[in-house]
């Protein structure tokens, strides 16, 4: 599983992350969702070890990994920005990072194989990322973390940049994903069809903190306050 114990996290004097605590269970889907500015990445990006917190711990598996680096964690993440490398093929891309350990260059071959078929990016796999639509990069960013089959997926809007026919078919596979791999995962988003469809449960924060969570009925049927129950899109 997976803690935060009252992570704080502040930017100079602004405070970003307030008082934050959760535990995520293995195999989990958890949504973040609030509006913009009220610190979904910034807390992916502490969980993900990319960014250290001001206060708090945080712990996976039992271990406190506060000041275990990213590579440690066992984590994989899709950012916002997709952060792909340019200079690299989107095969490459999906490659980069697996080649150099014990995973057998067939697996490696079998699992690019596969998730490019999940991902609809098979005619793409010998482009650079620069020679992609916004919607195949943000699929390709997602592709790379599936290939490494990670404890656990945080998940950065990953089909913010799609168009609706696709976010739809996406979000079937990324819930089939889920149910094959039982990873963990944390999904943050501004759709709350997506939350409500595919989380377990649901992370409500606004400036910095958790205003509630709960599963997706909870949440609907017994929103804390009218800001959960609008942005959940429940009757207030
Ligand atoms: P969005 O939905 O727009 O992606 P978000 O919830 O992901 O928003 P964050 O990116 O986590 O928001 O940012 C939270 C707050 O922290 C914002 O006010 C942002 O301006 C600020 N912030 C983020 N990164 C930094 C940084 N490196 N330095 C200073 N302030 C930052
Ligand atoms: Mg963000």
């Amino acid at each position: 599983g997976l803690e935060l114990k009252n992570i704080v996290k502040n930017f100079g004097s602004v405070e970003v992350i307030r008082d934050v605590s959760l535990a995520v269970n293995d195999g989990e889907f958890v949504a973040f969702v609030g509006p913009s500015g009220c610190g979904k990445s910034t807390l992916l990006r502490l969980i993900a070890g990319l960014d250290k917190p001001t206060g708090g711990n945080i712990v996976i598996d039992g271990n406190d990994v506060t000041d275990i680096t990213a590579a440690d964690r066992g984590l994989a993440m899709v950012f916002q920005s997709y952060a792909l490398y340019p200079h690299m093929s989107v095969r490459e891309n999906l490659a980069f990072g697996l080649e150099n350990t014990k995973v057998a260059k067939a697996e490696i071959e079998a699992r690019i194989a596969d998730a490019a078929r999940m991902l609809e990016i098979e005619p793409f796999l010998q482009r650079r990322p620069g020679q992609l639509s916004g919607g195949q990069r943000q699929r390709v960013a997602i592709g790379r973390a599936i290939v490494r089959r990670p404890d656990a997926f945080l998940l950065d809007e990953p089909l913010s940049n799609l168009d609706a026919e696709l976010r739809v078919s996406m979000r079937t596979e990324l819930a089939a994903l889920h149910a094959r791999l039982k990873a963990t995962m944390i999904y943050v988003t501004h759709d709350q069809v997506e939350a409500m469809t595919l989380a377990d449960r649901i992370v409500v924060l606004r400036g910095g903190r958790i205003e509630q969570v709960g599963t997706p009925l909870e949440l609907y049927n017994k929103p804390a306050n009218r800001f959960v129950a609008g942005f959940i899109g429940a009757p207030h």
